[in-house]
């Protein structure tokens, strides 16, 4: 280890302005005379205000909001509280501070205030090395960074985690943090402590060729936030500058310009930061009592502090040691080697510590984050299937519908094909001009009456029927008077016909009745009684001049059995007979009369 080139001497001066006021900017000398106004929360606006210009008037402020009687809210209680734990911090007390601020962080129901709670809380968790805790609050705070917008608050959490990666030995992010802060919107606080975190680092692993353009950058970023304290850190980079490049009077002729100013703001870390950089630069040029003198220093300013500021007290012990052995006393340099040993050991435990705490809670955030990520996966996997179990029950009550409509739709068809089929069914047993049966449907239908009647020994008789010189109505009148005629003569004979009758048209003008369960006699009174209903109201007005008559042949099972075939040859013939016979007249085959 060459020393001081490797030695984090930031350390002390980088933890220490993390812990620095950062809420307001308000300007120490316009506050400080002022009357204090009575309202709670002007009061802790004005208390945030000087927190980070002026310590001192700052505490008479708080004394003063301690001592006072002003009815707080719950939420401004704990804003004091808030503000109450600062002033412990800043006074140096960081272990006790951490506590009140845990409380704040969970009570706090102002998210801003909880956040700003949180991001000292992890300054002060590093204080007392306790870096598992700090890693994992700065995570969770750095996960609610987009959706905070008060710059303030932004800041410390920026602040927080350059400063806090800078002590892992994570310098890569603690330079991009810090770059953040610069670019903040805008705010001269922001690129204060932005420029003095971005140094830091980059002083450390030695990538800086040049320091004063960036330490003016910072410098008038922090007179313009009002923010001295920085300001002045701004010279110990300058000076580490100068001691990197083997420059140690420039570094003692910077540091002692402003070493009354330094002393004035009594802030240990920025002291005995001076202190010991300039222990280093006196050794550097070979003033021995002077070196040993700040090294002293060092050690004083720091007996308050513990191992917190490791780095500083090694190097101070160091130069002690170094300059006694010059000086031949060997028992006092032996006993400041055993103790800049101890505080060297102490300072790069505190490292390793540090940056196996950063790579522990790293690795829980990174499995965190896959368990989140997996059970986001698996929620979405889930969502997707209801979503298809979903679609999955509308499309099959869709198909059921469908379905259904299909199904009526069918129902419908085949009710309306069964209907036209009866229909036309109907039609072709039908005779299209008078209705009754057609030729065809007369037989089939004559032929079962007539198997009925033959199994049942019953009687039946077949009745022809010819229109007498019809033709003659056709010639004379015309066709459709003709099939006026026809219907009519059809009318005429259905008012002396049973529903068990069957009646059809055989051809043209000629017409067919099977009658059964009767008597020949019975059917011949029928027979007369159609003769004369034909005779008398077939023609009407439709044929004047032109008498309708009808000729009848009726044979009978009795004389010809019950074939249907040889019924209509004796039915025929009997008309035949009637013809001759000089028409409009019943003829009965058999009947001798007749013959
Ligand atoms: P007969 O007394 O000997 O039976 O003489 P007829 O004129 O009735 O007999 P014919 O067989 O010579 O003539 C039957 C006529 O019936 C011939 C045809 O013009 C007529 N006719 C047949 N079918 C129809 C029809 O549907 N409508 C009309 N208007 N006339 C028909
Ligand atoms: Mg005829
Ligand atoms: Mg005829």
């Amino acid at each position: 280890m060459s020393w001081p080139g490797k030695k984090p001497w930031l350390h002390c001066t980088v933890l220490a302005v993390a812990l620095l006021p950062v809420a307001g900017v308000a300007v120490a000398d316009e506050l400080r005379p002022a009357p204090v106004p009575e309202e709670p929360a002007k009061l802790l606006k004005q208390a945030d205000g000087l927190e980070s210009s002026d310590p001192s008037a700052f505490s008479a402020l708080m004394r003063r909001l301690d001592d006072s009687k002003l009815k707080f809210s719950q939420q401004q209680e704990l804003h004091r509280r808030y503000l109450d734990a600062r002033e412990v911090a800043f006074r140096g007390d960081f272990k006790a501070a951490i506590p009140l601020m845990q409380t704040i962080v969970n009570q706090s129901v102002d998210p801003v205030l909880s956040i700003r709670a949180g991001a000292t809380e992890v300054d002060l968790l590093l204080t007392q090395s306790r870096y598992g805790e700090a890693f994992g609050l700065l995570s969770a705070l750095l996960e609610k960074l987009p959706q905070i917008t008060e710059t303030a608050v932004r800041i410390q959490i920026l602040g927080a985690a350059s400063q806090l990666y800078f002590e892992a030995g994570q310098y890569d992010l603690a330079v991009s943090y810090a770059e953040l802060l610069i670019k903040e919107s805008d705010s001269p606080k922001a690129a204060c402590i932005g420029w003095f975190d971005k140094l830091g680092p980059l002083l450390q692993t030695g990538q800086l060729q040049a320091v004063g353009e960036q330490v003016n950058d910072g410098k008038a970023a922090c007179g313009r936030a009002g923010n001295v304290l920085i300001a002045d850190m701004f010279k110990t980079v300058v000076a580490k500058f100068d001691m990197q490049r083997g420059s140690p009077a420039e570094a003692i002729s910077l540091l002692q310009n402003s070493y009354a100013e330094v002393q004035r703001k009594h802030f240990p870390p920025l002291v005995s930061d001076v202190d010991e950089l300039l222990a280093q630069a006196y050794w550097k040029t070979g003033d021995t009592k002077s070196a040993m003198s700040y090294a002293l220093r060092v050690i004083e300013t720091n007996k308050g502090f513990g191992g917190v500021y490791l780095a500083t007290t090694a190097g101070a012990y160091q130069v002690l040691y170094q300059a006694e052995k010059k000086q031949g006393d060997l028992d006092a340099a032996l006993a400041y080697l055993e103790k800049y040993m101890a505080a060297d050991k102490g300072y790069l435990t505190d490292v390793s510590t540090k940056a196996l705490a950063y790579q522990t809670v790293n690795q829980q955030v990174l499995a965190k984050k896959l368990q989140i990520d997996t059970l986001n996966k698996q929620n979405q996997i889930l969502t997707l299937q209801q979503k298809l179990n979903k679609k999955a029950v509308e499309a099959s009550r869709l198909y059921i519908v469908l379905l259904l409509m299909v199904l009526a739709t069918i129902a419908l068809w085949t009710y309306r094909i069964k209907r036209s089929q009866l229909r036309f069914m109907k039609l072709a047993r039908r005779d299209g001009l008078t209705g009754i049966f057609n030729r065809q449907h007369f037989v089939n239908e004559a032929e079962l009456l007539l198997q009925y009647c033959r199994k049942s020994s019953r009687d039946a008789s077949l009745v022809l029927i010819d229109l007498d010189h019809f033709k003659a109505v056709n010639d004379t009148h015309g066709h459709a008077v003709g099939d006026r005629v026809l219907q009519r003569a059809v009318e005429a004979c259905k008012t002396y016909l049973r529903s068990t009758d069957i009646f059809g048209r055989l051809g043209g003008e000629e017409f067919g009745i099977l009658l059964a369960e009767c008597t020949l006699e019975q059917v011949l009174v029928r027979a007369e009684q159609i003769r004369l209903a034909i005779a008398t109201t077939a023609a009407g007005e439709d044929a004047p001049g032109i008498p309708i008559s009808a000729s009848f042949g009726v044979s009978s099972v009795a004389h010809s059995g019950y074939e249907l075939r040889q019924l209509l040859i004796d039915a025929d013939e009997a008309l035949y007979r009637a013809k001759r016979e000089g028409r409009n007249r019943v003829s009965v085959v058999g009947d001798p009369a007749c013959a």
